[in-house]
Order: structure tokens, then sequence, then C-alpha cells
């Protein structure tokens, strides 16, 4: 009736859908602030030289972290296929040249086994090899000292992994003590704000966080925190390098440094727009200035009602947990009494992404007969339309077989 049905996906014909999941890349993202959106407008109605503003969003990376220097990338992914890129090629243009050819550099990366995920594709993609240690619950300190060699390029650390046995400060000291640069996958260590900071201060070399998520910047986006001549190397391998080295040298800001022109670099393809650039600013100084508190009660409004209408429905019990990954904020798990409703959490969750719009709830737990409702990026209607689509979904596969009236379960 009214905005929905003007909205430009309605327009292009495109179901919409109810990101009940979280901030997943699947479904686009978070949700972004209006003042982003506005000034990614606002960014597309003039030319910038991408090297300025690559420059200044260093800069401001570097306020709000408290790390040298820092850079935007089209995600927390392609931050980290550079980061690993910048660990091995520095800001030699033959090596940048050569990549992901990593023959002759130092080109590989450990990692704690508990650490992989399918995110480390990346480390592949730049040319390097991943040196497992340890057991997904278990690493011991000599196991991470014993594993540097001169083939060491760099440690990956990914943080908020439950298995992880040896911690930042533990794998700096050893990292650093064998003069090897230490990068954090902080792509989803989002909130509290604090962790903007704290992985930096902890002492790690380059930090990614995706600006996709709790951040709430455009999907396509991500940031990298870290020392200013990794971050130079980035800027090296990834800036469009279409300019003639003897322009380059005094009218573009990686030339008047002085060094050597390379070519197109491995993060060419990893392109990122101005008004991404712009986007991932703007929101990354709104989130850094946020009141976590307001948020937090946002949360705590949202994950109650949803858990109080959800236990008012036959065969669905909901309870509120804190957040898997260890982040402080709320979720609402829902088990699926299946014998009762005649239908598995599986079948609840296709049920509901099966709707107009699609209603998306986390399938993590969906061996365990249970799925998530997470309120992040849930707009202030959206919680009734979730227990609305529950209803209806509930009502008509008891209608059929519904001799149990007097026993209706009320949850607890
Ligand atoms: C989401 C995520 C990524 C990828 O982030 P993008 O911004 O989507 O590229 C990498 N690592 C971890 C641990 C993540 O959760």
């Amino acid at each position: 009736m009214t905005m929905r049905d003007s909205s430009v996906y309605t327009r292009l014909g495109v179901r919409e859908a109810i990101n009940a999941a979280g901030t997943l890349t699947r479904l686009g993202g978070s949700l972004m602030l209006p003042e982003v959106a506005e000034a990614m407008v606002d960014a597309s109605r003039t030319a910038v030289k991408m090297d300025d503003l690559e420059a200044r969003a260093g800069e401001i990376i570097a306020e709000v972290t408290g790390a040298e220097s820092g850079y935007v990338l089209p995600g927390a992914a392609a931050g980290l296929l550079l980061s690993v890129s910048a660990c091995m090629a520095d800001d030699d243009p033959s090596r940048i040249q050569q990549l992901p050819d990593a023959a002759g550099m130092q080109n590989t990366v450990i990692m704690q086994k508990g650490h992989r995920t399918d995110y480390d594709r990346v480390v592949r993609m730049a040319g390097a090899r991943i040196v497992e240690i340890g057991f997904p619950g278990e690493v011991l300190a000599w196991e991470l000292e014993r594993a540097m060699t001169e083939d060491t390029a760099a440690v990956l650390h990914v943080v908020n992994r439950p298995s992880s046995s040896l911690d930042l400060p533990t794998v700096i000291e050893i990292a650093h003590r064998n003069r090897v640069p230490v990068i954090v996958d902080a792509a989803a260590a989002l909130p509290p704000a604090s962790n903007l900071q704290r992985f930096t201060h902890a002492g790690a070399d380059l930090v990614v966080f995706s600006g996709g998520k709790a951040l709430r910047g455009p999907g396509a986006s991500g940031i990298v925190a870290g020392r200013a001549a990794l971050i130079r190397s980035i800027a090296l391998q990834h800036q469009d390098m279409d300019i003639r080295e003897e322009v380059w040298k005094r009218a573009h800001r990686l030339g008047v440094n002085g060094g050597e022109r390379p070519y197109h670099g491995i993060g060419r393809p990893l392109k990122v727009g101005k008004e991404e650039i712009v986007g991932v600013l703007i929101a990354l100084l709104a989130y850094a200035q946020s009141d976590e508190q307001t948020e937090r009660s946002r949360l705590d409004g949202q994950v109650g009602f949803l858990r109080d209408q959800v236990n008012q429905l036959m065969g669905l019990r909901a309870h509120i947990l804190p957040d898997f990954h260890g982040r402080p904020q709320p979720i609402v798990r829902v088990d699926v009494d299946a014998a009762r409703l005649g239908m598995t959490a599986a079948d609840v969750v296709v049920s509901l992404d099966e709707g107009n719009p699609a209603v998306c709830v986390s399938d993590e737990p969906i061996l365990e007969g249970a799925f998530i409702i997470n309120p992040f990026s849930l707009r202030p209607d959206d919680p009734e339309t979730i227990i609305g689509r529950l209803k209806a979904i509930v009502a008509a596969n008891a209608a059929p077989a519904d001799t149990h009236k007097g026993s209706r379960s009320t949850g607890i």
C-alpha cells in the first residue's frame, strides 16, 4: 500500500525479505542508517580521486581504531586476501606482479585449527599456503613457535571462535619475537564497539572488519586497520594503476611517496566504489559514537516480545540466549516439537522462507530441532510480521488433526 509497494525491489519484481538471521551476506548484509544511504547518493554525484579518498579513509580509520592507517575494501574477505598479499609482497613491484604465484617469497600463513573457516580460501587465492597447528580445542604455544620458519608470511588469527585456545596476546608475543606479522580476522567481532580498538591495542599488525555486518555500512564494504607500511602495500595492490609512471610519481598519492609504479595488482578485481567507501566511513563514525545501551534496549524489547508471542503457539518453545559468538546481544532460540506440530524445525524454516516477504531466520541449530531469530536487522514492524507468519504456519498444520485443543501448549 505505502512505502513497501513502491520499493525498488517491488518495481523490479523482486520479493523482499525480513532478515531475522542477523547480518548475513546472503540476505544483503545489514540495513544502512539513512545518513549512510544519503552520503552514498551524495558521493555518486561527484568524481573524486580514489587515491585521495582512500588516503582520507586511512586517516579516519586510524582515528577510530588507534591503528597507524587504514583502508576500505569491498568486504572483510577482500581485506584478508590483501592483508595476506601485503605480508608477502610488501611494496616490491616485481613481487606484486608475481602474485598469486608466491614462489620464492615468504608464503605460508599459520592458523590454529579451530580458526579455520570457509573464508580462509582467500589465503590460497593470494597465493599463500595455510599451515595448520593444533586441534579444534587445543593448541600449545610451542607448536606456534616451531611452526615459524623462514617461509612464514603471517599468522592469521580469527576472533570470536569458541574453540580457539592460544589467545591473541600470546600469538602476538610469539609472532613478533619471530618478526612475523599478525592479521586478525575481526569480520564479525562487533559489537562491542570497543573491539574497534582492542586488537590494534593488543599489537595486531592488520585488523579486518566487515562493513556489511554490525557497522551497518554497505553490504560490499570492509575495513582494514593496521601498520602504515602494510596498508601502503594493500593500496599498491588494490588501486587502479592506469596512469603513466611519470605522472604517477608526481600526482598520485602512492607515487609521490617514492617507489616504482606496479601494474594492476592482485586486488584490482576487488574494486570498491567511491559510494561504498563514503558509506562505510559514515557508518563507522556513526557506530563509534552510537549509544550501545539504547541499541541493547531495542534488541531486548524485540526478543522479549518474540519469546512471549512464540510461547503462545502450539509446538514451539522459545527462550532468550546470549549470542553464539560471544557478542553482547540477545537472540531467541525456538525449539520445534516435531511430534506435536507435525513439522520439523527445517519445515518451519522453509515455510517462513517461502512466503512474501521471505522471513529468513538462522538455521544454525537446525540439527537440534531448533532455529534462531536474531533481532539485529529487524525493523520495528518485523517482529509482528514474523509472529503472524508463525501463527499461520502453526494453524495450517494443526487444523486437520486439531484434537489437542484442551492441552494446547503455552510454553514456559
Ligand atoms: C563474515 C565473515 C567474513 C567475511 O566478511 P565479508 O565482509 O562478508 O567479506 C570473514 N570472516 C569471518 C569470521 C566472518 O564472520
